[in-house]
């Protein structure tokens, strides 16, 4: 079973875009940019075995080894949000590779509290890991070259999510926040429709050609190209107007 298409979008960025039946969030690794032995990072590894008994992370690293990508080469790990769907291989990747974990304060505030609740009443296995540091609303400096990740702080679809802008490729990894045509439910505790709104008017105007969004929706997955990505937004922003009366 195929679970990931692999996706060299542009330069050293790899997407790898879920293809299972169960739920699971997309990954993308910046090969290359850290210092050091093990110069990959990775955002959002997502499940280990998914609710659908779908061998998550088991795929990941098999469509990453068909990049030359080795996990135990992982320097570094950003969580768009604490999520099981979207941290749950954190642990893995720790263990193998000694990867440090980050994601914003707000978040892990998040999921040392209600987070913890919430998975007990699911039934979910809490994702495990200890981050060495945050990132916050601003520029994260990464390595070599100046490679360079703008965080931005978008909560709405939990209280600490981000996204990731790569300016210099006008590239945005959204997590949960804004897909295809729809955007990050909000009904889940630590969820706030109004938050996610203004979220979504930030991210809009940003210059962006590529959005990789946590998940896929019917209508697609990456959504490519100005034009489209503007429609994207407007669709998604009258939805706010009038689609939720
Ligand atoms: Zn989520």
């Amino acid at each position: 079973m195929k679970y990931y298409n692999s996706v060299n979008l542009v330069d050293n960025l790899y997407c790898y875009i879920w293809q299972g039946m169960g739920n699971n969030c997309n990954t993308s690794v910046f090969t290359n940019i850290l210092n050091g032995p093990k110069p990959h990072v990775i955002i959002d590894p997502g499940h280990i075995v998914n609710e659908s008994r779908e061998e998550c992370f088991a795929g990941l690293e098999k469509a990453m080894a068909g990049d030359k990508i080795r996990v135990d080469d992982i320097g570094l790990i950003i969580n768009t949000h604490s999520h099981p769907d979207h941290c749950q291989a954190n642990e893995l990747i720790v263990e193998r590779s000694g990867a440090q974990v980050t994601l914003s304060k707000e978040e892990d505030d998040f999921r040392n509290t209600i987070g913890v609740s919430l998975y007990r009443a699911f039934g979910i296995k809490a994702p495990r890991f200890n981050p060495q540091f945050y990132i916050k609303e601003g520029d994260l400096d990464l390595g070599i070259n100046g490679f360079k990740l703008n965080v931005i702080l978008t909560p709405g679809h939990s209280p600490g999510s981000v996204c990731l802008y790569w300016a210099k490729k006008k590239v945005l990894i959204t997590g949960d926040v804004i897909f295809f045509m729809s955007v990050g439910r909000t009904d889940f505790p630590g969820g706030d429709m109004a938050q996610l709104k203004k979220s979504i008017d930030r991210l809009a105007e940003l210059d962006v050609e590529y959005i990789i969004p946590g998940h896929n929706t019917e209508p697609g997955g990456i959504i490519r190209g100005k034009d489209l990505i503007r429609r994207n937004f407007e669709a998604v922003q009258d939805f706010f107007s009038y689609g939720t009366g």
